[in-house]
């Protein structure tokens, strides 16, 4: 194959859903099973949660800091949603996909669909639901890590997300977590084998060809 050197192209795996649907959870085991995919760390101007590490779930910074970052063009996207400022940090991203590596983006609506825009050959988006709002309520009340007012407005908003869910690539219901991370997992896995991204992936598959071609 002429082209067996280009490096892959990487897949921009996003998933948003609503509050408490339950994609940190699927991302976080996504990562945990998969070495070479990169989580996004976002920039977020909303208070550290009890329990979350800083760097590793979020970049907390300051309202003048998201500005200054802002006006210097170092997001990929951003948006407000729920009263905060969340932002795909674009550096590392233009690193991992200057690599061949995947990224998993835990973003909202609007992020998906600005990344989409922007990168509409790389970019996979998976819409999460809940089960009902009832039982959105009652994870987000679980979780407990969210003040009950909080907890209102973000179940208040989930109406308005959900009617996005159309625009997505995949969209599915998050009621068995293992039954929906498998889901999750064979999308990502069934992307990663698009042949216009992996034509010339590894050294195996590109010997091979060169054999049978
Ligand atoms: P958080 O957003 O920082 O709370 O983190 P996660 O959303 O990833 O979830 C943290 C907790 O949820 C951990 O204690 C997990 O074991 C638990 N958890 C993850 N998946 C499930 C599930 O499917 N069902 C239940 N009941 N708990 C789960
Ligand atoms: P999000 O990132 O979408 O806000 P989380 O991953 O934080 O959602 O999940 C919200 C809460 O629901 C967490 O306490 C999590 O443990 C729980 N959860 C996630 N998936 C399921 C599921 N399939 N069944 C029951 N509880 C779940
Ligand atoms: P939370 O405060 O619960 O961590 O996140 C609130 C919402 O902001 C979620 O829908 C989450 O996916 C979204 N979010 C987190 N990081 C980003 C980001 O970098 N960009 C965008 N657009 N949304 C984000």
């Amino acid at each position: 194959m002429s082209n067996e050197h280009t490096p892959r192209r990487g897949v921009l795996l996003i998933v948003a859903s609503p509050s408490g649907a339950g994609k940190t959870s699927l991302c976080r085991r996504l990562m945990a099973d998969h070495g070479r995919l990169e989580l996004s760390v976002s920039m977020t101007t909303r208070g550290i949660r009890p329990g979350e590490v800083a760097d590793r779930d979020y970049h907390f910074v300051s309202d003048a800091e998201f500005q200054r970052l802002i006006d210097e063009d170092a997001f990929l996207e951003w948006a407000d949603v729920h009263g905060n400022r969340y932002g795909s940090p674009r550096a590392p991203i233009d690193r991992a996909l200057a690599e061949g590596r995947d990224v998993l983006f835990d973003i909202d609506w609007q992020g998906a669909r600005d990344i989409a825009v922007k990168c509409p050959e790389d970019a996979v988006r998976v819409f999460i639901l809940p089960p009902s709002l009832e039982e959105l309520r009652r994870r987000l009340v679980t979780r407990s890590q969210d003040a009950e007012d909080v907890i209102e407005r973000r179940i208040q908003n989930a109406k308005g997300e959900i009617e996005h869910c159309g625009d997505f690539d995949y969209v599915f219901v998050n009621d068995d977590f293992d039954r929906s991370y498998a889901e999750l997992a064979h999308i990502y896995h069934a992307e990663r084998s698009r042949r216009r991204r992996n034509l010339w992936v590894d050294s195996y598959t590109a010997a091979l060809l060169k054999e049978v071609v």
